[in-house]
């Protein structure tokens, strides 16, 4: 039978685009449709405008500090969120033009719709009013904020994908959730100025890295001005006049001009008729895969976060999408993804990065393990005066010597995770970094020159 194109994706986002591009690329017709905006969550209302943010968030410590190394800052410099807001929105959009003309120059056909299956082979076009027809289909729509159903109020406060959009920076803000969204977000309006309360259900925040990390960065955050109620769960949300007031269940109310829940993210499979085509889903509503994103249905494929992906990273989807066209219609073997120690940062002011095993994993798998860290005083931190300290640490297998994870906290710990994460996939060990000359005076040399385990 003939189809109307041999791909069709369904959603426009990091995976789907790459797979879509890639797969053009090996000769393919491709199709995709996008209901909302060419570049999905990560482009649209994630990481970019989201990183965007973060450097807007970090000029407040570079005016402070400019001080101590002589510089005459004559005003409180002030910050105006219209103007960021404006370049948030240019920025994005320039970044959605530029997918979408690298889709066409691949002869891929975009279509400005939502799109539902129709049948397994099928897929009806909203907007259009008609159903197109493809060998293969790729789901690749994502996930969306979840707020908790259960919460009175919870309707007044925003998500992340408003937090880019508000009308006007509010004096104080209450952020729902201990993970990266809830951590980076509060990071970011302390640092514009907002007075920021993190209620996180549990302690310390960021469940899931190392311990170590998570209990330096909630006091660094702390200490930075942001206010962690641990063991806080919110019994309801509660409108006065222009204020919100958060009830917790420990009887406590907070009142702040808005709240942001970052209580995690749903696969966003709603009303996509996934049983027209027969796809099977988690009970969570995750489309699921195995190892080569290939769905219960053979000819229908997933990847990023709408399946239930162990990292839900936006170049983890990358990979999947390419790897997925690069199999499917490039006829290559590539092996399945290794999603263990995928190398992650909390873009947070100091910020957080990670690779490999946490301490807790590395001893429960391993049993003893060498443990190398250093904490000190950034350089730049000697005149300015600031407190905060770097803190870095190693893991080394004792016999093999070979590098476990490395957990990292501070200026750059972003930039610096990545070339860790190239050596532990690489294998290096202890010995091989020993023996590398340091660059200096940086922060990363100490990654060279750590000589006793702790
Ligand atoms: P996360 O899964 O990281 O965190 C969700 C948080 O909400 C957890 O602290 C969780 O608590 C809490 N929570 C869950 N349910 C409830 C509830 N019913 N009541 C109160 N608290 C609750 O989700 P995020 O939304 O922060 O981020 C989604 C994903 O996006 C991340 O997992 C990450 O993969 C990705 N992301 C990556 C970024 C990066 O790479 N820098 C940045 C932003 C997002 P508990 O710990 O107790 O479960």
């Amino acid at each position: 039978m003939a189809y109307d194109f041999d791909l069709f994706v369904i959603g426009a986002g990091s995976g789907g685009v790459r797979a879509a591009r890639i797969a053009a690329a090996h000769g393919a017709k491709v199709g995709i449709a996008e209901e909302y905006r060419i570049g999905g969550t990560c482009v649209i209302r994630g990481c970019v405008p989201k990183k965007l943010m973060v450097y807007a968030s970090r000029f407040a410590d570079t005016f402070e500090d400019a001080k101590s190394f002589g510089w005459e800052v004559e005003e409180r410099p002030a910050f105006h969120w219209p103007c960021l807001r404006e370049a948030l929105r240019e920025e994005v959009e320039r970044l959605s033009w530029l997918y979408a003309q690298n889709l066409e120059r691949h002869g891929v056909e975009i279509f400005s719709t939502r799109a539902e299956f129709a049948g397994p082979h099928e897929i009806f076009l909203v907007a259009e009013e008609r159903t197109v027809t493809a060998e293969k289909i790729l789901i690749a729509t994502g996930a969306a904020p979840w707020v908790p159903h259960n919460v009175p109020g919870a309707a007044h406060a925003i998500t992340s994908n408003e937090a880019f959009e508000l009308e006007k920076l509010p004096a104080s803000i209450a952020i729902i959730g201990g993970g990266y969204i809830a951590v980076e977000f509060a990071s970011i309006f302390n640092g514009l100025g907002v007075d920021v309360h993190l209620l996180y259900r549990g302690a310390p925040i960021l469940r899931g890295f190392d311990m170590e990390l998570r209990e330096k960065l909630s006091a660094a955050l702390g200490g930075r001005g942001v206010t962690i109620h641990e063991h806080a769960e919110v019994d309801r949300i509660e409108k006065r006049g222009e204020a919100l007031l958060v009830h917790t269940r420990k009887g406590e109310a907070l009142t702040v001009e808005q709240v942001m829940y970052a209580t995690g993210r749903e696969p966003y499979t709603f009303d996509l008729h996934l049983e027209k085509a027969g796809v099977e889903v988690a009970p969570n509503g995750a489309v699921k895969v195995d190892a080569f994103n290939r769905t219960n249905v053979p000819h229908i494929f997933a990847v990023g976060d709408v399946t239930d992906t162990p990292a839900q990273l936006t170049p983890v989807a990358i990979r999947e999408g390419h790897a997925f066209a690069d199999r499917e219609f490039g006829d290559r073997d590539v092996p399945p993804l290794n999603y263990e120690g995928v190398p992650t940062a909390v873009f947070t002011t100091p910020e957080m990065a990670t690779c490999g095993l946490t301490e807790e994993e590395a001893r429960a798998r391993h049993g003893e393990v060498e443990v190398y860290r250093t904490e000190f005083r950034p350089m730049m931190h000697t005149i300015s005066g600031r407190q905060e300290k770097m803190f870095m640490k190693l893991l080394v297998h004792p016999e093999s010597r070979k590098l476990l994870g490395a957990h990292l906290i501070g200026e750059a710990a972003g930039e610096m995770i990545q070339l860790l994460a190239a050596l532990i996939e690489a294998g290096a060990t202890k010995e091989q970094l020993d023996a590398t000359i340091a660059v200096h005076p940086t922060a990363a040399e100490e990654l060279v020159t750590m000589r006793t385990p702790s």
